[in-house]
């Protein structure tokens, strides 16, 4: 009775009220689901600890992968595969890891094979002996290459290798791999290859670095890709910084495009980082495309239609305002072109914490990282159905023991809402069109503010979240501008020692730095702020008022938004009105 009690001060995310961060109120398949999963505690690491849980798990993984627009049928190659992990970071760190895996399998393979002679010829890639290739080349051959390369030397060292020998042959494979040798290992043995990278806009998750400081890899490792004026990543500066990579030979383990970034739900230009990275094979670099869709992968079923096709941009348009933007509708539909996603249910999903999910288009890539690797070349097992492989599922993932009722809670709630637009797509459109609604409602509150503060909108919405900066009338200085901001903010926020109930309305914020504006873009800004040129320098980080810019942001996912109450009044509309009131407050104070 006492937790009960206490409960009462967790934070109202249900409420449409809640406009802050990225939760809201959930759907109640997925809570029920959850509930009556728990009472059985099935654990998803092998199938024999969750008979009924496990193949739903992998169902799920073939749900969001259609969802994307990968295909799943077994018979075909390739065919997508996917599982649940605690959340997004998960799902980002076992994309990493299995993307470094491929990478430099066939760099390992190449030298067991260099000190096999009966597989010398045996096993090639690109019309070549691998062990003529050298370690660059090796480093640089796609996912689907590697994949194939590997079936190819099963099938080679069961064709000319008796048991034993294969198994040895298999042992010698795993101990040339970096998951043996350790990174320092790797190198020290493979001077040709000048380190690795991974390329991300400067608007990545921190789950990134944290990722590379957790395999191994270090931060500075990150190769950040400047975003433009939309916050969006440059691709033109993705290019330079392939090109740069294939010259001084640094092996990208990864280009992440970020669909639906943390801060401002904008979306990569995923079509065109695809084309960047076709492009860069010609200078012998290959880098694989992992999408963190965290927060917008769901965002898909609105492009899909029931039979699982793409819908046309047209008759989509016809639905909102504004959405979606040609950039953004060529991004969802180069998705079917990633190599590897990440996707929150417990975000735009709608379902209970802990749910992430990572999927990648072909599912060969996970039998680089399965814990028995040293087996696999023995025949018997690659007999067997990859996915019946998959039901050990923790000889696969970087958990081990897993909750069989979060996928419970995907599997119904993916069964109630199927992944399209006429299932999950209807509750995502509210949230599109509560962002649309938003961005018109500005514009005349703008004015009808004008006398009291200046206000805009520096990142025009790609999906549903809003961020704002708010300037008092007469104002020239950043640093109070930002003073001003975070008093309006500390009437939304999240406090220990208030009581939530008395607030009107709960928000989020957070920062545009120097650093990640263009110049001419930062100007542009304090010019419609009026705040004096020049205010706003990068500097290295700490806790300085002036290096960037302070903003309210909202993120607008719960779908009641646009429910009106008696007066007719939406819950934006009185957010705004809310807005105001915090406003009038605080420069009457001042
Ligand atoms: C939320 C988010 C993550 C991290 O996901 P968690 O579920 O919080 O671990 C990663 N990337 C993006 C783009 C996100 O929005």
């Amino acid at each position: 009775m006492r937790l009960s009690a206490d409960l009462k001060r967790s934070v109202p995310f249900f409420s449409p009220r809640y406009v802050g961060h990225m939760a809201s109120d959930l759907l109640l398949p997925g809570v029920i689901a959850r509930i009556i999963t728990t009472l059985y505690n099935p654990n998803n690491v092998a199938e024999e600890a969750a008979p009924a849980t496990l193949d739903k798990e992998l169902e799920v993984g073939l749900q969001l992968a259609r969802m994307v627009g990968w295909a799943t049928d077994p018979s075909a190659t390739p065919c997508a595969y996917g599982h649940l992990t605690s959340g997004g970071t998960l799902a980002n760190y076992q994309g990493l890891r299995n993307l470094t895996a491929a990478k430099f399998y066939g760099v390992a393979l190449a030298a067991a094979v260099r000190s096999t002679p009966a597989l010398l010829g045996a096993i090639s890639a690109r019309g070549e002996a691998i062990e003529g290739l050298d370690d660059w080349a090796l480093a640089n051959l796609s996912v689907d290459e590697i994949i194939t390369l590997r079936a190819d030397a099963m099938r080679s060292s069961a064709a000319r290798l008796a048991p034993e020998a294969r198994a040895g042959f298999g042992a010698l494979v795993e101990s040339e791999r970096h998951e043996s040798l350790g990174l320092f290992g790797f190198f020290t043995r493979h001077p040709d290859l000048a380190g690795a990278r991974v390329l991300a806009p400067a608007t990545a998750h921190y789950s990134w670095s944290k990722a590379l400081k957790t395999l191994g890899w270090g931060v500075d490792m990150m190769g950040t890709v400047r975003t433009d004026r939309d916050m969006r990543m440059d691709v033109a500066h993705l290019r330079e910084l392939l090109e740069e990579s294939a010259h001084a030979r640094v092996p990208v383990l990864c280009i992440v495009g970020v669909l639906g970034t943390t801060e401002f739900g904008t979306i990569d230009p995923l079509g065109a980082i695809t084309d960047a990275r076709d492009d860069a094979r010609a200078l012998g670099i290959d880098a694989s495309i992992h999408v963190d869709a965290a927060w917008g992968g769901y965002l898909a079923t609105i492009f899909r239609a029931e039979d699982g096709g793409l819908i046309e941009r047209d008759a989509l348009r016809k639905r909102f305002h504004y959405f979606p933007s040609q950039e953004v509708y060529d991004a969802f539909a180069a998705l079917a072109r990633a190599d590897s996603i990440t996707i929150d249910p417990h975000k735009l999903g709608y379902i209970p914490y802990a749910a992430g999910a990572y999927v990648a288009r072909n599912r060969g890539l996970a039998e680089f990282v399965s814990h028995s690797a040293a087996y696999v070349f023995d025949a018997r097992d690659e007999e067997e159905d990859p996915s019946d492989r998959m039901r050990h599922l923790g000889e696969y993932v970087l958990e081990g023991s897993k909750s069989g009722a979060a996928t419970a809670s995907a599997y119904v709630t993916h069964k109630v809402l199927p992944l399209n637009e006429r299932g999950f797509g209807a509750i995502l459109r509210h949230t599109i069109r509560s962002c649309e609604y938003f961005y018109d409602a500005l514009g005349e509150w703008r004015e009808r503010m004008s006398d009291r503060v200046k206000v805009t909108m520096p990142i025009t919405p790609d999906t549903n979240l809003v961020c704002l900066v708010v300037n008092p009338a007469g104002n020239t200085s950043l640093a109070e501008m930002n003073a001003f901001g975070r008093s309006l903010f500390s009437q939304m926020s999240v406090e220990l020692d208030a009581s939530l109930q008395r607030r009107d309305f709960i928000a989020s914020y957070t920062s545009l730095f120097a650093e990640n504006l263009a110049p001419v873009r930062a100007q542009e800004l304090l010019a419609e702020l009026g705040i004096r040129p020049g205010a706003l320098a990068p500097r290295p980080r700490g806790p300085y008022e002036d290096d960037h810019v302070y903003m309210l942001r909202h993120t607008l996912m719960n779908p009641w938004l646009m429910q009106e109450n008696e007066r007719g009044r939406n819950y934006i509309d009185r957010y705004l009105d809310h807005l105001e009131h915090l406003i009038d407050d605080a420069t009457r104070r001042v």
